[in-house]
């Protein structure tokens, strides 16, 4: 068991906050440098015990992360927490140094709000300039006794530089977390239907996959193929095909979002499903056996072939599809279900389409 997380989204985690103990290393080095210089003046083992706690810090996250601790969070990143706590160090730096060095020591603010600027909204983002402006406010207001006037003037000013800074970097983050959610929403899409692609279907069987796993819970796909689709292509012309697939994506996620046994997909709309290629979608069900992945295909059949598909010129063209079901085998991987629900997918094809056929456990392991 290596020390990195298996799981992909718990790497990531792992790998930013290691990003975020180099920062503090920047840190430790910038300000080491001061105080080699006399301009943070503190007894060395003070210094020492700070530079402790930051790494303790950062060994905190990795370990909340490591032993997965960090996933009953509603906030997995622990992003925000993060930065509050690497200002209150900045803060204390800050607080260490001779008024000189404190206008290039607030730098370490920017550094550590850059670290949410692909996560925090701009809420977040002005909650936390607030915080860091009364951390400083709070410091210079401790300190005026023993500050000149001019250093006194000189404190106010930066506080209300640092404060400018922080709000502009606010709106900003907020924009560019925005975009990243977008781009990222993006690449989960398919342009012409709306559904999530091949790629985001895909992870989330993974995901589902291990997650059932781990629960000893079972999990079933249904891969839908619309039938004799090159015909319709051929008979009306390319467009009507695709408005056709545009139409048999929205009655397959009505019906899905209808659909009581499916609690993990009606919570969240359209997980779940995708577009496995041109005319072929998959439908991921976890908790659900071949019986009930049985019925949750034949509706879908039925949301199909119940009525004509409506094309915008007002033609009226009737749709079939034919289905695949396939419950996971213990151990088995992504690849050796999907096959198994093609084939059964082959099978309804070859029994005249129009119908859904489940890969038996009892037929596989036959030769
Ligand atoms: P079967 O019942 O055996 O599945 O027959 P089929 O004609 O549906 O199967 P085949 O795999 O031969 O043809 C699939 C067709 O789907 C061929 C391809 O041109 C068409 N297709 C794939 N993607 C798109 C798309 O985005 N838009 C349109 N209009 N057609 C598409
Ligand atoms: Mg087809
Ligand atoms: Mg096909």
């Amino acid at each position: 068991m290596g020390i990195v997380p298996e799981d992909r989204h718990q790497a990531l985690r792992f790998q930013r906050v290691l990003m975020a103990a180099v920062a503090y290393l920047l840190w430790i080095g910038v300000s080491a440098y001061l105080f080699w210089l006399e301009l943070i003046v503190i007894p060395a083992w003070v210094m020492g015990c700070y530079y402790l706690g930051m790494i303790a810090t950062n060994l905190f996250f990795l370990v909340l992360i490591r032993t997965g601790f960090n996933l009953r969070l509603r906030d997995p990143s622990m992003t925000l927490i993060q930065i509050l706590i690497a200002v209150a160090w900045a803060m204390v730096l800050v607080g260490a140094a001779e008024a000189a060095a404190r206008g290039v020591l607030l730098l370490l603010f920017f550094s550590a709000f850059f670290f949410g600027v692909f996560r925090l909204t701009t809420v977040d983002f002005l909650g936390l300039t607030v915080y860091a402006c009364l951390l400083y406010g709070g410091l210079i207001f401790m300190q005026s006794p023993r500050l000149s006037p001019e250093e006194l003037r000189l404190e106010i000013v930066q506080l209300v530089v640092v404060a400018v800074v922080l709000l502009w970097m606010s709106f900003m983050g907020g924009y560019v977390a925005t975009l990243r959610a977008r781009l990222r929403e993006a690449t989960r899409r398919d342009d012409l239907t709306g559904a999530h692609n091949r790629r985001a279907i895909t992870r989330d069987l993974e995901q589902a996959l291990g997650e059932v796993a781990g629960e000893g819970k079972t999990l079933s796909v249904v891969l839908l193929d619309i039938d004799h689709f090159k015909s319709i292509n051929d008979q009306y012309g390319h467009m009507v095909g695709d408005e056709i697939l545009r139409e048999f994506v929205e009655r397959i996620q009505q019906h899905l979002r209808g659909e009581d046994f499916m609690a993990d997909l009606a919570a969240n709309a359209d997980s779940g499903f995708g577009r496995f290629g041109g005319e072929e979608f998959l439908v991921v069900l976890p908790g659900t056996d071949a019986a009930g992945a049985r019925r949750c295909g034949e509706r879908l059949r039925d949301a199909v072939a119940r009525s004509p598909f409506v094309t915008e010129g007002g033609k009226r063209i009737p749709v079939t599809v034919s289905a695949g079901v396939a419950e996971r085998r213990p151990g088995e991987d992504l690849v050796g279900l999907l096959g198994r629900a093609d084939r059964a997918l082959y099978a309804s094809k070859q029994n005249g389409r129009d119908q859904v056929s489940v890969h038996e456990w009892e037929t596989a392991a036959s030769p």
